[in-house]
């Protein structure tokens, strides 16, 4: 590296550095990184007695689409809480979710008492949608006619009331005791797009879609209650009547978050890397959990590091980790610069470990928090990335180089290998998705995949065919995709068809037969080998070998036959026709044929069926195995060589 591309690289740190440490401590963002078409300044007060929100917000919002907006659409996420007939709790029912009875005070609600915007007051007009589903007893949706339109590029100030009830926990948020996590509580804005508002309806398998832009919002709890928000607090003030007032603010950001309670303890601790900005960490913990604060951190620190490495900068400067009460049912969520640790909420249950979660939720803060995809239609666009993300991060920082460096010196003992493929095949989620391949096309919108496993789809499948187009295409150049991917959209919502032109443009060449089938059909791979011969005429053997596609999905795949000398033959099958036959006459016998032998096809529903082997034939017994224990390890080495 030259001097003077040292000292640019020195000023460019210096910046990112004294910009990160400015709005660690200020929200603010600079310059501004996203539209800000959406800001809301919110006062909000808590009862905790009665678990009552009273809160007003203003609104300052631009019409950033080229067609006028006659109207205003708001998400009332917590009338999904009203009662039994909600479109969430049918869905919920029809995943199998429990039924059990609610006291009243355990179900949530939220009541806008007034709404003015043009000067306005549009109360009397507001009205209930059901865009979705028509469910005419659904109150997530409210719409406010406008007396005229908001013109292209205009802005409007509107203002709204409310009055919300806390429940017991539904879907991360709610109370219990005097623990209150308090998510997607205010009226919050639809998108507006050309085609119109997207404000979807709340359903029990999918989550949430707005516009960035800046909050200012002054939180009213007891005194001596500990709060944590999205952004940073800007001031405290005693009101009198035992109640404070705690000011949060946050630049560039898309929802607002927060949760007090008495019995928090508060944590701080640095990221700090060479090249990536650093982040302030806060860290609310359960008293009970207090000897677990650096795993936390060291979690959040993998992710800061390794995603900030791969895919882009987190800008924030601040990020607040919450480990939500026992039984709570708060954990594993993530908002702007905020999330909750503990055990996940929609994910497949097979991530089970504390720091696979934290690692998970804080990689929301760069796959929805900063690449803000539509979650109620394209939600594989966070969740699958993150899922392929978290489970690269976990085995780069814990396993198996962990265990590798600490008591092998690097070497990679074969016993680990296999918990390392293992590992990868979890942590994408193969189990669950090869019971679930079919159950839904990926291309349809998110809302509608069936709500008890339309997560297989949403986390796993994504997951999968990423790690194949790692394990096909190299990590290189997967890294570039996703890099570029993250960023040409940041602070920006794309849609599934931005991202395959991303990977076309950043490969170079047309990619759009792979995305037809793993994305736009629910089509499964499955390769396998039907038949393995080999039959001798005293002169030589006759080896034929038949492979098999068996799934409707097509994928170029290696197939490797191994003869009882240990030669092993590599033919490369472009894998369209039902079946391909190989022959070969050869001294001695094979040993065994085997499809796909690296497993680059990770999306592969049925493993068993790739391989077949022989009854060795002729030699001893010292052969054949000094022949297995070849074929053995080089499987072993190609396998690390695509892990390292
Ligand atoms: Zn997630």
């Amino acid at each position: 590296m030259s001097l003077i591309r040292r000292a640019v690289l020195a000023a460019v740190l210096s910046a990112l550095t004294s910009a990160a440490a400015r709005a660690a401590v200020t929200g603010v963002v600079d310059p501004p990184r996203s539209p800000r078409n959406a800001n809301y300044t919110i006062a909000a007060r808590l009862d905790p007695a009665t678990r009552t929100i009273t809160a007003t917000e203003t609104i300052a919002w631009r019409n950033i689409t080229g067609h006028p907006a006659g109207e205003l659409q708001f998400h009332l996420y917590w009338n999904a809480w009203k009662n039994n007939r909600t479109t969430f709790m049918r869905e919920r029912a029809l995943a199998g979710g429990s039924q059990s009875p609610r006291a009243a005070d355990d179900w949530g609600r939220i009541e806008v008492t007034a709404v003015k915007a043009l000067g306005r007051d549009l109360t009397g007009a507001k009205r209930y949608v059901a865009p979705d589903d028509d469910n005419p007893n659904d109150e997530t949706v409210m719409l406010i006619p406008l007396p005229e339109a908001i013109a292209p590029g205009a802005s409007a100030t509107i203002e709204v009331a409310w009055t919300a009830h806390v429940p017991r926990t539904f879907a991360r948020t709610g109370a219990i005791g005097n623990f209150f996590f308090i998510a997607q509580w205010f009226p919050k804005l639809g998108v507006f797009q050309d085609e119109g508002w997207n404000c979807h309806q709340f359903h029990a398998g999918t989550e949430f879609f707005s516009d960035f832009g800046v909050y200012d919002v002054s939180l009213t709890v007891p005194d001596g209650w500990i709060v944590g928000a999205t952004g940073v607090q800007r001031s405290r003030t005693g009101n009198g009547g035992g109640m404070t007032t705690h000011r949060y603010y946050q630049e560039d950001v898309h929802d607002f978050a927060w949760t007090t309670s008495p019995d928090y303890l508060e944590r701080t601790a640095p990221f700090e890397h060479a090249t990536l900005p650093g982040v302030e960490m806060r860290l609310l913990l359960q008293p009970e959990h207090a000897a677990q604060a650096e795993r936390h951190f060291d979690a959040t620190r993998t992710t800061l590091k390794y995603y900030g490495e791969w895919y882009g900068a987190y800008p924030y400067g601040h990020v607040t980790i919450v480990d939500p009460a026992w039984q709570s049912g708060a954990g594993g969520m993530e908002y702007p610069t905020l999330f909750t640790a503990g055990t996940r909420w929609l994910a497949p249950s097979h991530v089970t470990t504390p720091e696979e979660v934290t690692v998970h939720e804080a990689g929301h803060q760069f796959w929805y928090g900063i690449v803000g995809n539509n979650e109620f239609e394209d939600a594989w666009m966070d969740e699958g990335f993150n899922q392929f993300s978290t489970a690269r991060a976990v085995a780069q920082a814990y396993e198996p180089n962990y265990l590798a460096v600490r008591y092998f010196g690097g070497f990679i003992p074969w016993v680990f290998q296999d918990i390392a493929l293992q590992r990868e095949i979890d942590g994408n989620g193969l189990p669950g998705y090869r019971r679930n391949a079919k159950s839904d096309g990926a291309a349809t919108p998110t809302y509608r995949y069936f709500p008890a496993t339309g997560g297989f789809i949403t986390y796993s499948k994504t997951a999968l065919w990423l790690n194949t187009m790692e394990r096909w295409l190299g990590w290189p150049a997967l890294q570039k995709i996703l890099a570029a991917h993250f960023a040409a959209w940041q602070f920006k919502h794309p849609k599934p068809q931005d991202f395959f032109n991303v990977v076309n443009a950043t490969v170079g060449h047309d990619h759009s037969w792979f995305f037809d089938q793993v994305y736009r059909s629910s089509n499964a791979f499955d390769y396998g080998i039907q038949d393995l011969t080999s039959t001798s005429d005293d002169r030589v053997y006759h080896t034929t070998v038949i492979a098999r596609r068996y799934g409707e999905a097509i994928f170029p795949v290696d197939v490797v036959v191994t003869f009882e000398n240990g030669e092993r033959v590599t033919e490369r099958w472009d894998g369209v026709d039902r079946w391909k036959a190989y022959s070969y006459d050869r001294p001695l016998a094979a040993l065994s044929a085997q499809v796909d032998p690296n497993r680059v096809l990770l999306l592969d529903v049925n493993y068993t069926n790739n391989s077949k082997t022989l009854a060795p034939k002729t030699g001893s017994a010292a052969q054949k195995w000094t022949a297995v224990w070849t074929v053995w390890l080089e499987n072993c080495l190609l396998s690390w060589a695509a892990l390292i």
